[in-house]
């Protein structure tokens, strides 16, 4: 039978991805912390759930996407928790971008609750979660990704099991290593192109077909051109990001000299106040430092 399913985090990813599993018929019961996502999750079809412990008490299915380590922390653990909550027998799958040792320590704990886990961060953003084409990245047991593949497939367009526990989160720490040094290529390329004088339109369409097209370049064009930096992803969760993908090549003597000086600049956006803004804003830092 088509099992039930609790979600955790309704935010900007969380919202239209769990939309798309009451479109695919599944039954969802959510939880966050603000009411308007509850609202919306009702309208949609879904029940509101009033804490953790109410969602995740009849689910056979759990998912979370909070925004980092200390909250995926906060709503696994403690008497309210879903360790705590959870039926045995569950699976969890955990879809927010945190450290690979959070999600090693999670499944641990949650086995020995008889609580199955998978961690299963994904990459395309907003439109991606809304148009259900993500990518998704898996860490865990084959036979845990077989019975998440049904569900994963209606948010996603490419599931791969990248290995244990934890390898979804380096894989996604190596996405996002790559997008932002991506994305600050194509701003120092935008703050150039303005100060050459260049018409920005016509360059990014034409860059955007050769070998300097990307999804960052063809996703953020509209950005770049508005300077419109709504979120889209925060750079206070890049910044997030930055930092697990540094300390985690740290520990295995990967160097990432360009991704460092990203992750600076990266930095120096959240602490001019600009940490509530969409990562394209790595535009503003380059036009900081060329004095436009
Ligand atoms: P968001 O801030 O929009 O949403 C996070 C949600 O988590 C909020 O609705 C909040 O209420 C909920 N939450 C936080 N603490 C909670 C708690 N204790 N109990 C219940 N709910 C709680 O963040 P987002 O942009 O949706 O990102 C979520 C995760 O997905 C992050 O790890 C992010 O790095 C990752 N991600 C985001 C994007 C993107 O484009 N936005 C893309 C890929 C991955």
């Amino acid at each position: 039978s088509t099992p039930t399913i609790a979600w955790i985090g309704l935010g900007i990813m969380g919202s239209p991805m769990s939309e798309n599993l009451l479109k695919a018929g599944y039954s969802v019961t959510g939880f966050t912390l603000e009411q308007d996502k509850l609202d919306r999750l009702a309208a949609a079809g879904g029940t509101a759930a009033s804490s953790v412990a109410e969602a995740v008490r009849d689910a056979d299915v759990v998912i979370t996407m909070v925004p980092a380590s200390p909250q995926v922390e906060a709503i696994a653990y403690g008497p309210d928790g879903i360790l705590e909550n959870a039926r045995r027998g569950a699976l969890l799958i955990d879809m927010s971008s945190i450290t690979p040792q959070t999600s090693i320590d999670l499944a641990g704990a949650a086995a020995e609750k008889g609580i199955r886990v998978l961690d299963a961060p994904v990459s395309g953003g907003e439109a991606g979660a809304v148009e259900a084409v993500l990518s998704i990245m898996v860490g865990g047991e084959q036979a845990d990704f077989d019975a998440a593949e049904p569900i994963l497939r209606a948010l996603g367009r490419t599931i791969v099991l990248c290995g244990p526990h934890g390898s979804g989160q380096t894989v996604k720490a190596a996405n996002q290593l790559i997008v932002a040094v991506n994305i600050q290529a194509c701003a120092e390329a935008v703050v150039f192109l303005e100060k050459s004088g260049v018409d920005l339109t016509a360059a990014l369409d034409v860059l955007g077909g050769g070998l300097a097209g990307s999804t960052v370049l063809t996703r953020k064009k509209a950005n770049f051109l508005d300077r419109d930096f709504t979120p889209g992803f925060r750079i206070d969760l890049h910044h997030k990001d930055m930092g697990i993908v540094t300390d985690a090549a740290r520990a295995v003597g990967a160097a990432l000299p360009v991704g460092a000086v990203v992750a600076q600049l990266v930095a120096s956006l959240r602490a001019q106040g600009d940490g509530g803004l969409d990562h394209s804003a790595l535009l503003r830092a380059v036009e900081r430092l060329s004095g436009s």
